[in-house]
Order: C-alpha cells, then structure tokens, then sequence
C-alpha cells in the first residue's frame, strides 16, 4: 500500500515535469490523433489538451507539410528507431510565434524535433512522440553570422568608391571568363578603358573633384551593362569590363554606347562644370589565346592606341588571320 501510494505520487511529479518542461510534447497513435499535449504545446499553440485530444494532427495544424512528417513517423512506427530534423531543414514544424527578448526579431520559432517510438509492454509500437525543441536564439545567431559573412565577403570585393568589383576579385571573374571560353569556344570580349586627362582634373580641380569624376564613370557604366556583364575598376582610373558571349562588332557598339554617354556627362563641383572623356580598347578571345595575360595585353594594346590616335575613341584589336 505504501508502495503504490509513493508511485502514485511519483507518476504525478512525472506529469508535472512533462506538462512544465520547456519542450513541447506530442504524443500520436497510429493515425497521428493527438493522444498527449503538455504545457509548452498548450502555451505556444493556444490550443488546449481538451482540444486537441484525439484529433488527427494534420488537421488540426495545416502548417505542417503532411507528406513528409507522415513518412519520417512511418519510418519510426516500422524501424522502432529514432528520427530528427533540424530547422536548418525546416524552420519549424508548428508555426508558433516567437517571444524571446534577445531574437525578438525573428517571426516565428525555429524548432528541431526528434520522433521516438513508444513500445508497448510487448514489444510493439503503438505511439510516437513528437519531442520540439525551441531552437530560436541559436538559429537567429548562426543566420546573422551567415549574414554578417556575406557581408564581409561583399566588402572585399568591392571597391569602396564606385561600388564596383575590386580588381582581386574582378581578376579572379576574369580567368573563369577566360576558362569557360576555352571549354565552350563561346566568344567573349574584354574591354579596358581610361579617363583621358584624369591628371588634369585632379590638378585643375583638386583630388575631390577627381573622385566625382570616376564614380560618374562608374555610374554610366553600371547603367549600361547587362547582367551578365562583369565589371570592375582595375586601378585608379582604369576600368575593366568582360561581355559574355559577345563578339567584337558588339563590343565595339557598347564601347562607342559607353564612350558617347561619358563625353556628354557633366560632374559639377564647387563653381565648375567639368567635362572628360574615355579612351577604350576591345580584345575579343581567339584560338590562338594560349592564356588569359595575351587577352588582357591585347585590350591594353588597343587602349594605348585609342590614346595614341587623339584619345576619347575605341580601337579593337585585330584577330589573328586565319590561315587559307
Ligand atoms: P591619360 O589620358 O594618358 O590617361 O592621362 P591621365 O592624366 O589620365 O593619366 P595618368 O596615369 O598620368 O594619371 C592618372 C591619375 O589618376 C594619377 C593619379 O593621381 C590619379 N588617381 C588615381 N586614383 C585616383 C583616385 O582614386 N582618385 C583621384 N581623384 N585620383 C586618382
Ligand atoms: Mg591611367
Ligand atoms: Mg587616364
């Protein structure tokens, strides 16, 4: 008698721990009707015990995406072995709204879960239990440092002035250009390009002045490249930009596109209206390209020679002439 008396006592400390724990508990039959909720699941869902009792899960939370819970608890009832998920496969599996202080910022809960079977006395799985964890604060912290990651990886390859590529990071895009050509023989062009007479602006105008000039290059280049463009500021006021799947004659239009645009800019700094050009040179690949340093000086060729025949003008290197 005294027995039975503590194990009555000791079944209702069981029940109080398990409707107080800070996890929610579910317990399910075999066609998933809720057979035990606690007091995490009361709390976070507003769906009492009486509520839920004996009704199918799935009905109860159209949340949850049927098909693959019912399967992962399949697997449990037949294996009689445990299964998990973590948010970083799902971010939840009920969507309760979530209250912590610290990552008040995300919506919801992000929850782990593990399923495990409940045996019979003989053997048989007759239940599973649905055991969610609130994961919330460790979630939010590894997102915002994926975050925060992205961000530093954006930051060192851009150039801080003019929001374009920096040149590490342009030159690395440059020998995947040249590499994909080599593999796909699909024509691409380099373009280099240079402020004329940028020495003189900085003179003439100060250093300040000198800036605007380049970031106004770089904002009419932004507006005519495509998506696929990729550009970069190669050096003070230099300029780099690969067109994918582009041959020479279309390289050369967007060249002469880009170069009419910045002649008509104007950059206003202090009382002075300020007026400059560009010089550009188009190296288009080729079969004779054993790397990608001949495509470069090939573009850096032509660029000279724009500057060498009066500047604000585009020369295109000539392709090598293929044999009869
Ligand atoms: P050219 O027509 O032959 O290209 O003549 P240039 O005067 O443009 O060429 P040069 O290479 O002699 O001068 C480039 C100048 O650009 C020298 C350098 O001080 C200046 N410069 C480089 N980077 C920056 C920058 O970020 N801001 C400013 N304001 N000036 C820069
Ligand atoms: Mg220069
Ligand atoms: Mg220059």
């Amino acid at each position: 008698m005294q027995n039975s008396a503590f194990d009555l006592k000791e079944f209702h400390w069981m029940v109080e721990m398990v409707q107080t724990i800070d996890v929610g508990l579910v317990v399910l039959d075999r066609e998933h009707r809720v057979q035990a909720w606690n007091g995490f699941m009361e709390n976070h869902s507003g769906k009492g015990g009486s509520q839920v009792q004996n009704q199918v899960m799935f009905d109860l939370f159209d949340e949850i995406p049927k098909e693959w819970l019912s399967q992962k608890i399949e697997s449990v009832f037949l294996l009689k072995n445990r299964a998990f998920t973590t948010w970083e496969q799902r971010p939840y599996i009920f969507r309760f709204k979530n209250y912590r202080p610290i990552t008040g910022t995300a919506e919801f809960m992000y929850q782990n879960m593990t399923i495990i079977p409940l045996m019979s006395l003989t053997g048989e799985v007759t239940h599973v239990s649905l055991i969610i964890y609130d994961v919330t604060d460790s979630a939010v912290n590894k997102l915002q440092l994926k975050d925060l990651n992205n961000q530093l990886k954006d930051l060192s390859r851009i150039d801080a002035l003019t929001q374009l590529f920096n040149r590490g990071y342009w030159e690395e895009q440059f020998k995947h250009e040249y590499l994909r050509y080599k593999r796909t023989q699909a024509n691409a062009c380099l373009i280099m390009f240079d402020i004329d007479h940028f020495k003189r602006v900085n003179d003439t105008y100060g250093h300040q002045a000198g800036d605007k000039v380049i970031q106004a290059v770089s904002a009419t280049l932004k507006q005519n490249l495509r998506e696929t463009d990729i550009a970069g500021r190669y050096g003070g006021e230099e300029f780099a930009v690969l067109l994918v799947n582009t041959d020479a004659e279309k390289a050369l239009f967007f060249a002469e596109r880009l170069r009419k645009g910045i002649e008509a800019l104007h950059v206003y700094h202090e009382e002075h209206d300020i007026c400059f050009t560009i010089s550009l040179g188009v190296a288009q690949t080729h079969d004779e390209m054993t790397d990608e340093s001949i495509w470069l000086k090939e573009s850096d060729t032509a660029l000279y020679k724009a500057k060498e025949s009066g500047r604000n003008k585009t020369c295109t290197a000539a392709l090598p002439k293929k044999p009869k």
